[in-house]
């Protein structure tokens, strides 16, 4: 299985219902931040620049839980910045799964082995901690090539035996790789490989995408340096498709064609809402031009049809899953597509 069975029926379950009721617009995954700092300072983040005014504050654990019950997505991306520097992040965890949701715990792994105790601690009184949360480690390539992205010697290894800890302690663990120029394919392999040895539930990869406020600061490199255009994207995902095929990476059939310039599909951006210090950032988890007071000021009050490859400037070299998976998931409904999907989930 690509993901456990109980996630893939809750989201099928929950999509037939809203489409049942022809609801136009609704959440798959709430990308929560409460907080924005980090102990890393990676070369293609985003975050701890365009939040560098606020990178000491943080949403309380009510307001997250408000934020949650605002948007209802089924499932919640807690990630930030680093969320288990976040004082609440256990109390989080806990009253989130108290709601019914599933919990993607994004995180740069630094203190992920140190940290594990707490969640095995909440694990004796809430048994959903480990059905439910699924750890997703950020992971750029082997060694030399995570530690020169993220600056920090030594911060693969980290992760790594963070990784191992969780998976020994019985967690879900997910891996979640960017790809910037200096990826290469030959790495992502290695990677891999040594990935699967550590026994890991699945490996996300996903281009990187240029912030606006990152040209002038991405290790003195210009934009064309360091991020993948369109035609770049699908050549490196042309390639991941044929020589990664035995690994279990976790993009869905539909949006893996897209990747690889096979598919078009419309920006999604409103099924994968983000809430942070500032409020809910419009467009999109990627560039904003506001953050609304509420989740359905941001959905009302965005234009949809301004966003997406060929409607904004910004979006020239987008394939990001969060305004394309969505899309994938919900508009790849071929029966061929369903059939794929399907056989893809029970690999
Ligand atoms: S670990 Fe994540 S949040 Fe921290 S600097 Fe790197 S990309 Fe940004
Ligand atoms: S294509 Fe969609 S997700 Fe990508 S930058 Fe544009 S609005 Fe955001």
């Amino acid at each position: 299985m690509r993901f456990p069975i109980n996630l893939a029926c809750r989201m099928a379950q929950y999509i037939a219902g809203k489409k049942i009721f022809a609801v136009q617009k609704f959440p798959l995954v709430l990308m929560l931040e409460p907080l924005h700092r980090c102990n890393l300072r990676c070369g293609g983040c985003g975050r701890i620049r365009e939040y560098a005014d606020t990178l000491n504050q943080e949403l309380s654990v009510e307001e997250c839980i408000d934020s949650v019950k605002e948007c209802d997505a089924p499932i919640v991306s807690i990630c930030g910045g680093e969320p288990l520097i976040y004082k609440g992040i256990a109390e989080l965890v806990d009253k989130v799964l108290q709601l019914g949701k599933y919990i993607y715990l994004c995180t740069n792994g630094q203190l992920l082995e140190e940290k594990l105790g707490l969640f095995e601690e909440l694990a004796k009184t809430n048994r959903l901690v480990k059905q439910r949360v699924f750890w997703n480690v950020h992971l750029d390539g082997t060694a030399a090539q995570h530690d020169s992205i993220t600056g920090q010697a030594g911060s693969f290894a980290k992760a790594l035996a963070g990784i191992a800890a969780a998976r020994r302690a019985g967690f879900y663990v997910y891996t979640n790789s960017t790809l910037y120029k200096q990826s290469s394919v030959d790495d992502l392999l290695a990677l891999a490989e040594v990935l699967s040895e550590r026994k890991i539930d699945g490996m996300m990869i996903a281009p990187g995408y240029g912030y606006d406020v990152l040209q002038s600061d991405v290790s003195s490199l210009s934009e064309n340096e360091f991020f993948l255009t369109r035609r770049e994207t699908y050549k490196m995902f042309q390639e991941i498709r044929w020589r990664m095929r035995r690994f279990r990476l976790t993009a869905t059939p539909v949006y893996f064609d897209f990747l690889c310039g096979e598919r078009d599909l419309p920006c999604a951006a409103w099924a994968n809402p983000t809430r942070n210090i500032k409020g809910w950032k419009g467009p999109c988890y990627l560039i904003t031009d506001k953050h609304y007071a509420g989740y359905r000021e941001l959905i009302e009050q965005t234009d949809w049809t301004n966003f997406g490859f060929g409607r904004d400037d910004r979006c020239k070299d987008c394939l990001m899953h969060c305004g394309y998976e969505p899309a994938a998931v919900l508009f790849g409904n071929r029966f061929r597509d369903l059939i794929r999907t399907a056989l893809w989930q029970l690999q």
